[in-house]
Formats: structure tokens, sequence, C-alpha cells
């Protein structure tokens, strides 16, 4: 990728999209398209092969999707599965129909197995069966990433995909019934906080374990492929600690200064029991997080508050 390339970021306005829109100008990369969702239906084909024809762009990254916590996957998988796979598909093979040399497909590491062995190595991939409560997100992304991979292998482009593990940071959702645990903790736990609850409900029993990594360390790994010569197909990129869902839940009950109890609400799914993912790969290849959990914990209940008072918090 060359300072002067056109870069296309299809999901601008998202947590992901804004991240790597700042960290491309960070590394002198000025000449960013992107399109909100009023100017770009991601679902019309047409309309995405029009915009790749009138653009031409040289490099695209998919951080486009319709995204959610446990609570919105295992209630709208279809939903899910349509949205995900046609934005895959349109913007994958209407990047290659247009002459687009260069792509980074991102999906997630819920593309993996349920039971796949921890932590999970790339390898993993449609070795068993997937975990139910976001199948069609998972399903949709798999198909994402398989085009990006047949189009290298038989059209001779550069199209390759990273699959983050959870992430968190500044431009979340913090919808306490769609969105996802960290930034809902942060939302349950400040609201207690300020209305002086007693209890905070969280879900499940606590004892999942999960990995979650800052979407500014993300965008910088997106960055860090896209400068690769010959990446590697599929990538993991995660921060290699994982903690279980009570003491994520002690952080950020520490992280507010929420003087609140937790009452866990074991009706609700706990999900996969475990999702760690392997990144050896990414770290032979030179990259490694710089932001721990607990300073992006701080900085990311900084941004929340800051966005509640500005009133551009996404709910
Ligand atoms: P997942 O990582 O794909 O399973 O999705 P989430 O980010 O929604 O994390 C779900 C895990 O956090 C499950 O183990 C839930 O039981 C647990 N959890 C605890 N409290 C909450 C909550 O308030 N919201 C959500 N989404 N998950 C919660």
């Amino acid at each position: 990728m060359n300072k002067a390339d056109r870069i296309y970021v299809a999901g601008h306005r998202g947590m992901v999209g804004s991240a790597v829109c700042r960290a491309l100008a960070k590394k002198g990369y000025a000449n960013v398209v992107t399109r909100t969702h009023k100017e770009l239906d991601l679902l019309d084909p047409a309309a995405v092969a029009a915009f790749y024809a009138a653009e031409k762009p040289d490099v695209a990254v998919i951080a486009a999707a319709r995204v959610g916590g446990i609570g919105a996957n295992s209630a709208a998988n279809a939903l899910f599965l349509y949205e995900n796979e046609m934005i895959a598909l349109n913007t994958v093979w209407g990047a290659y129909k247009a002459g687009v040399k260069r792509l980074l497909f991102l999906g997630s590491t819920c593309i993996y197995p349920r039971m796949a062995p921890q932590p999970i190595p790339e390898s993993a991939l449609l070795t068993s069966e997937l975990e139910k409560t976001n199948e069609g997100y998972a399903l949709a992304k798999i198909s994402g990433l398989k085009l990006c991979e047949f189009l290298r292998r038989d059209c001779g482009v550069l199209y390759h995909s990273l699959m983050p593990t959870n992430l968190y940071g500044p431009g979340d959702n913090y919808d306490v019934v769609g969105g996802h645990v960290l930034p809902t903790m942060i939302r349950k736990f400040e609201t207690a906080r300020v209305n002086g609850d007693a209890t905070v409900p969280l879900w499940g029993t606590g004892t999942p374990l999960r990995e979650f990594l800052h979407v500014d360390d993300l965008a910088a790994a997106c960055v860090f492929m896209l400068e690769l010569e010959n990446p590697p197909d599929l990538v993991n990129v995660g921060s290699g600690e994982e903690v279980s869902i009570r003491t994520l839940a002690e952080k950020v009950k520490a992280a507010t200064g929420c003087p609140a109890a937790i009452d866990w609400d074991s009706t609700k799914p706990d999900g996969t029991p475990r999702k760690l993912c392997d990144t050896t790969l990414i770290r032979s290849l030179g990259w490694k997080p710089e932001i721990d959990l607990d300073t992006g914990l701080a900085m990311t209940v900084a941004d929340y508050r800051a966005a509640l008072d500005a009133g551009t918090i996404r709910l």
C-alpha cells in the first residue's frame, strides 16, 4: 500500500471504521474515501458497483457490518446473516469487478467453532459446529473471508482478512439490550452510580472467559496488515489475555467507581464458554497490542462520559 493510494473505508462511522480512519491519517494516508449509510446502501449490489466504478479506489477496508452482542444476535440470526452476507458479497465482489487490487476484510473470532481448541488458531476454521447464538453473523463473515481467499487464489487480487477478538473503545454501541458485554457493563455501572442504585443486573453466570482488544490496537493492526507485501489469507488479532466475565465486571465496577452490588441473572445466556484467539501468527509477523485492559477501560469510561455529556453516544 502506498501513501498516495485511494483507500475506501466501508463503515467509517462505526467503532472499527472510525478507528481505521484515525490510524490511516496518523500514518500519513491522506486519500481516504468514505460514504455514509444514507449515501450508499451496502445491501444494494448495483449501488455498490456504481460507487466503485465512480471512485476507483486502490484499496478497500471492509469494516461495515451489522454487529451486536449475544442478545441482538440470538434474537435475529436471520437479519444478521442476510445483512452481513449482502455487505460482504457486495463490497468484496464489487471491489473485484471494479479492479480494486487490495482489500482487507474484517470479521470476528466468532467465525470459529464453539468448541474450537483454545486459544483458537486460524486453522480451526470450519472444523466443527458454530456457536448457535451468533451463527448467522458467523456464516456471513465466513462467506466474506472465503470469497477473499478464492478471489486471491483464482484471480490474483490481494484480498485478505483479519479476525479481531471482542473489541471495545470510543464510538462503541452502548445499547444495554443488543450491545456487547463490555460497553453494556460500562453503561449499567455508570447508570447505577449516577442513580445511586443498590444493584447492577448482569447476564449469565459470570464464568465465561473472553478476550478484549482496544479498537485503536485493531486499527493499528489493520494498517500493519495492509503494509505487508504478502499477508496470510486469514489472521487473528487479539490482546492474548483473557478474563472471566466476573472479573471484567469487577474491573468495570472499579473503573466507573460504582459501589453497587452485582446481581447475576442465570436465566440469560452465557454463550460460548471461552473465546481466546491464538495470536501467534500476527505476533510472528511483527505486530503486538499496546493498550492493556485496565488502561483501555479507563480511557473508554472517560470517552463514555464525554460522549454522554456531548449527546453523541450511540445507544
Ligand atoms: P459474545 O462474546 O459474542 O458472547 O457476546 P457479548 O459481548 O454479548 O458477551 C456475552 C457474555 O457476557 C455472555 O457470557 C453473557 O452472559 C455475559 N454478560 C454479562 N452481562 C451482560 C450484559 O449485560 N450484556 C451482554 N451482552 N452480555 C452480558
